[in-house]
């Protein structure tokens, strides 16, 4: 049987890859289309997320699947891709200082006051929490996947036309553009425009308040991010967004009179309840849809593209909060 994956961004990549481990043949189309999300993603994977600091429920599954899938694909390839870093959260207020000390977590390293926050080289009055994150380096592994797909003979560089894979199982990971696609459009799909800014910097340290700066040290440079848009989803980086970015991160001394090395953006596939949509189509059962990661694809893919394999070749049925029938249903 051969598989056809429409889009090669992160999701069709790590869906393929794992596709292939199965022995099954895939048939990846990818459209080159503007704006997709993993080619600005930062790769972030960060266990305390929001204002809230909250642990996702499904972080430590989606991390031991990372932690199984990424090793393995690197070790057939050489390349680093997924990279344990230390974040330092930026607390923002007292409520969220109490928070984190009131966490028991496995992610939480341990508290830095504001004083300590100042031999950082940072100002942070509500003091910092250092944790134990991941770095996806998206680009390095699309890279990678798109080599083995085609040495394989497994990947094509145009877009979906259904008249030529007529009979043939079709799987949409288009990102934000499931929006023109005309038989997955019904989904109530909530795309977020994002921007992130290539910044010159000495610190070399990787912090966040929700904003984040990731640094790369070898380079003297660091990533800035991001920001969030559901209007406009296609103007291109715009100068309001860069200036927030800037604003938020205020706690790094002088940051505004860095460097701009590169401003660049793309569009996330999010969805009204947050939960990425997979599943067949009701009426057209060759037509598949694995979309849908908003802003977590780099932690949560990894275990969708199991849970949808499953799915695909076993008839194991998806989790109900992932499932698309949770619409077709109502
Ligand atoms: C600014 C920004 C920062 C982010 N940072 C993080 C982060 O730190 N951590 C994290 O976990 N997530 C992050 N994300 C989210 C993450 O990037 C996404 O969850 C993930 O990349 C989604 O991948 P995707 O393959 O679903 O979509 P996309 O990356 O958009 O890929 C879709 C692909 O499909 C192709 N395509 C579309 N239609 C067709 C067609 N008809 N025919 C052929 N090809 C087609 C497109 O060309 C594209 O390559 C960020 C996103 C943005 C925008």
């Amino acid at each position: 049987m051969e598989i056809v994956i429409v889009g090669h961004g992160l999701a069709g990549a790590i869906l393929a890859q794992n596709f292939i481990k199965k022995g099954v043949s895939v048939c990846v189309l990818e459209g080159n289309k503007p704006h997709a999300a993993s080619k600005v993603s930062a790769g972030l994977i960060n266990p305390l997320i929001g204002p809230k600091l909250n642990i996702p429920d499904d972080f430590a599954d989606c991390m031991e699947e990372n932690l199984a899938f990424f090793p393995e694909i690197e070790k057939a390839s050489g390349e680093t891709f997924l990279e344990p870093i230390e974040l330092f959260r930026v607390f923002t207020s007292l409520v969220q200082q109490k928070k984190w000390e009131s966490l028991s977590s496995p992610y939480q390293v341990s508290y830095l006051s504001d004083g300590e926050s100042k031999a950082l080289g940072v100002d942070c009055p509500f003091g910092l929490g250092k944790t134990s994150a991941w770095i996806l380096n998206t680009e390095k592994f699309l890279e990678y996947s798109r080599f083995v797909l085609r040495s394989k003979g497994f990947y094509i560089e145009k877009p979906f036309e259904p008249e030529d894979w007529t009979g043939k199982p079709v799987i949409f990971c288009e990102g934000f553009r499931v929006t023109q696609n005309p038989w997955f459009q019904f989904l109530p799909f909530a795309p977020a425009q994002g921007e992130v800014l290539t910044i010159q910097s000495s610190l070399k340290y990787n912090l966040s308040n929700g904003t984040w700066h990731l640094c790369n040290p070898l380079s003297g440079t660091a990533k800035i991010g991001s920001s969030w848009k559901h209007e406009r989803l296609e103007d291109g980086p715009d100068e309001d967004a860069k200036s927030q970015i800037i604003h938020k991160l205020g706690f790094i001394p002088n940051i505004q009179n860095q460097k701009i090395m590169k401003h660049s953006c793309g569009v996330r596939s999010g969805t009204r309840d947050r939960h990425p949509i997979l599943g067949r189509h009701p009426e057209h059962p060759n037509y598949y849809i694995f979309n849908g990661f908003g802003s977590r694809g780099c932690t949560t893919l990894v275990k969708s593209a199991h849970e949808f394999i499953r799915f695909f070749l076993d008839d194991i049925p998806l989790p109900l909060s992932k499932n698309l029938m949770r619409f077709a249903q109502k």
